[in-house]
């Protein structure tokens, strides 16, 4: 009896130690996330409005060198809770700019290219809608174009990221009450179909304009209407060449759907698209003067946040873009800067929060956990 006992025990341990064995994960698959930490919420006020600012590119070095060429300050020491995010892809550690936002707008790790879609190109749902569903008004404002990945995940779904006439056709309809972007051409002057979603959009209760028509300065969006700007017919310039219209367009924003929503809150997600497109050129300058313009939206979001008192402020980027580094022989005023690649990297980024619910970013967490955290601070979620 005994011996028949310890026998089965000792099959049973070398069953486990067999199962560890062919169970052991191969270094390319990437273990499964752990679960979301409980919601802080139940402590806290939730906040009437959400701002989410996405620095696309923008990691830590791509922050300090911004900070040190601005006088060793930033916008982003106001803020106090502070979190890191894992920003891998579901098919590779190293994320793009369309697996990223759609796992911060819709909750999914998902390959990359993918807006708005799952790993099995199944539509999901993105942080803006469900903002919608609580009779919030919604905004997006972004510095490349309005189709462009990160914008593109909280209004559209699509298989491809560069399908932009597709993603384009997903903004009618979408009901986004405020949207300022480039991108003219992808709605007016279609190749895959004869439609013009400017019309559409007017149709759609919409006022469009753009930059040939009118200074975003000189706008004043009716409240009955939506609003929608486009800012260049494809990319718009960078910042040091001129491009002008990002802090206008935010606190016109601001303003318009702080009054349009009433007490029933806004949600806008406002990104520095060409952070980015600074890194992928290993350029320096064009990274820290992306970077020193988004500073500036940040402490008016932060601003705005102070004087409502009802306002959560989320900072953060999609992954950081270049391996930038910060090198010896560097002073604030001139920095050396070396790049290890003109790609992204794979390293986690910085989270910043602010406002009613902040505490709830704190921590090391996934991407996609930055939708839940977001979601759980909807009015409807009871959590
Ligand atoms: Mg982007
Ligand atoms: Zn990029």
């Amino acid at each position: 009896m005994r011996k028949y006992i310890i026998l089965t025990l000792a099959t049973i341990l070398l069953g486990i130690g067999c199962d560890t064995q062919q169970n052991m994960t191969p270094s390319t698959v990437l273990p499964p996330p752990p679960p979301p930490l409980p919601p802080l919420v139940d402590k806290l006020d939730k906040p009437e409005n959400i701002i989410l600012l996405i620095g696309d590119g923008m990691g830590l070095t791509q922050i300090t060198a911004g900070m040190y060429t601005q006088g060793n300050r930033t916008e982003l020491e106001r803020i106090k809770c502070i979190g890191l995010q894992k920003t891998y892809a579901d098919n590779d550690v190293v994320t793009d700019s369309a697996a990223s936002a759609t796992a911060f707008a819709c909750g999914v790790k998902t390959y990359n290219t993918a807006i708005g879609m799952d790993r099995d190109t199944l539509p999901v749902k993105s942080i803006l809608k469900f903002a919608q569903d609580n009779n919030m008004s919604t905004g997006l404002i972004a510095t490349s174009t309005i189709v462009h990945a990160t914008p593109a995940c909280f209004f559209s779904n699509n298989k491809y990221r560069r399908n932009y006439e597709e993603i384009a056709a997903d903004m009618v309809g979408s009901d986004v009450d405020f949207f300022v972007g480039g991108g003219k051409k992808y709605f007016e002057r279609r190749t895959i179909d004869d439609r013009n979603l400017i019309d559409e959009l007017k149709k759609d209760g919409y006022v469009i304009s753009d930059f040939a028509q009118k200074d975003i300065v000189d706008i004043t969006p009716a409240l009955d209407k939506k609003f929608g700007y486009l800012t260049a017919d494809t990319d718009p310039i960078p910042v040091s060449g001129g491009r002008d219209y990002l802090i206008p367009a935010s606190e016109l924003g601001l303003e318009y759907l702080d009054a349009k929503s009433a007490d029933n809150g806004f949600f806008i997600m406002i990104e520095g698209s060409q952070i980015d497109w600074g890194g992928h050129s290993n350029l320096l300058d064009y990274v820290v003067s992306e970077f020193m313009e988004y500073d500036k939206v940040i402490g008016m979001a932060l601003d705005f946040a102070d004087k409502d008192g009802k306002t959560l402020v989320v900072v953060t980027a999609d992954h950081e873009t270049g391996g930038l580094a910060i090198q010896p022989g560097s002073t604030m005023d001139s920095l050396e800067a070396a790049f290890t690649t003109t790609k992204h990297s794979g390293t986690m980024v910085p989270v910043f929060a602010y406002g009613p619910g902040a505490e709830n970013f704190q921590g090391i967490y996934e991407n996609t956990e930055i939708f839940e955290k977001l979601k759980n601070l909807l009015p409807s979620e009871t959590k």
